[in-house]
């Protein structure tokens, strides 16, 4: 065996516990069938602007340990995120604050805002049992109707009484003039891009690109005496018990010859007639300013399009409902009765993952594993 470790795919799970692993003095190979590491979160520079390929990434966490992990492959400006929902023209502040209630309905006191919402969500008389019933019991029906509805249908591509709750848990609502859209002791975007922030992980390890693993799966196998695999984990097995759903994202990218097209890194279109679900405009992240500080006169900006994933397409999200929850833990009894496989990060443990939880998560695998 030439390696301890062989990794399977380059994003931020398999470069963490490459990182971790080759730390431990074990000998790492990782592939990856982009050309590219960093997986999603991968950053490429363009007119002097880091643009996030795969989607907007902005890092954000509670948690110390992997705050002081991350910190120590970027510096982490201090972008904060406040997305703008843009409903038919109307502006709207997210996530959900005083801002929003203010030009929803006038309120102009946190007790008016509270009774608004207090009234609206009376109609949910008992415990919300999908994504609609908690929106409504969380900000009332006004702000389900215009700011959640559309935009989470196009983006799940199911009704909003078919998808659990937990997805519309994840933006806060506060009484407060507050529109920080994590709720978040730290968050920033690495310095210099998120690839380069890979790249110092992957440091002295080797990393093969443009390799597919299920080309020659027996081969690569023979290389290590144990292999991570962070790609899909239905893949992985052929498929056999069925295919789990996952939700795609297609970019229409453009540089303009502007240098400000929203003024804002993210706006949400969240009404269901327009096509796009967001458009980032990626400067905003650094504040419209190159490497050297200087404002940039062009811009990129990407439309996002949510798709059903179907084979050939990158799987971005899965689709964590009961259906496919269920298949996912049959995968999982299968994967649990391999040897010398560990399956992680969001398409190999089939989990809507933000990146603070990968790494912890990775950390925690290396830990187990390397002890
Ligand atoms: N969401 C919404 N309106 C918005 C933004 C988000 O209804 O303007 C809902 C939608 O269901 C989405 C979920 O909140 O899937 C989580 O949003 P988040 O921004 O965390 O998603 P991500 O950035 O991971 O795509």
């Amino acid at each position: 065996m030439q390696y301890n470790y062989l990794v399977v795919g380059a994003g931020l799970y398999g470069a963490v516990f490459a990182h971790e692993a080759k730390k431990a003095g074990k000998s790492v190979l990782v592939i990856d069938k982009r050309p590219n590491i960093a997986g999603n979160v991968y950053t490429e520079e363009i007119e002097g602007i880091n643009v996030h390929k795969y989607g907007a990434h902005i890092f954000h966490t509670n948690n110390k340990k992997v705050w002081d992990y991350v910190t120590k492959f970027a510096e982490f400006n201090r972008f904060t995120n406040s997305p703008v929902a843009n409903y038919k023209g109307e502006l709207y502040s997210l996530p959900f604050n005083m801002y929003t209630f203010n030009k929803m309905w006038g309120v102009v006191t946190p007790e008016e805002a509270a009774e608004k919402i207090a009234q609206q969500r009376e109609e949910i008389t008992s415990e919300p049992k999908n994504l609609e019933e908690q929106a409504i019991s969380l900000v009332g029906r006004d702000i389900y109707e215009k700011l959640i509805k559309g935009y989470t249908e196009k983006q799940w591509g199911r009704d909003c009484k078919e998808l659990p709750s937990f997805i519309i848990k994840r933006l806060p609502v506060r009484l407060t003039f507050d529109n920080n859209y994590f709720n978040a002791l730290y968050q920033g975007i690495p310095v210099g891009g998120y690839t380069q922030m890979v790249a110092n992980m992957l440091e002295d390890i080797e990393v093969r690109l443009g390799v597919d693993y299920f080309d020659n799966k027996a081969e690569y196998d023979s290389l290590a005496e144990k292999v991570v695999y962070t790609g899909p984990i239905d893949a992985y097995f052929d498929f056999r018990l069925g295919t789990l759903e996952y939700r795609s994202v297609k970019f229409e990218n453009e540089i303009l010859d502007q240098p400000n097209f929203q003024g804002n890194a993210a706006v949400n279109y969240t009404d269901r007639e327009t096509p796009w679900t967001r458009i980032i405009e990626h400067k905003w992240f650094e504040f419209g300013k190159d490497k050297n500080g200087n404002d940039i006169p062009k811009t990129v900006i990407s439309r996002e399009y949510s798709s059903e994933w179907k084979p050939g397409d990158e799987p971005y999200y899965p689709v964590n409902d009961e259906k496919n929850s269920t298949l996912y833990a049959e995968y999982k009894k299968l994967a649990e009765q391999e040897n010398n496989i560990i399956f992680g990060g969001r398409l190999g443990e089939y989990k809507y993952y933000d990146m603070d939880a990968v790494i912890d998560a990775a950390l925690a695998k290396a830990e187990e594993e390397l002890s």
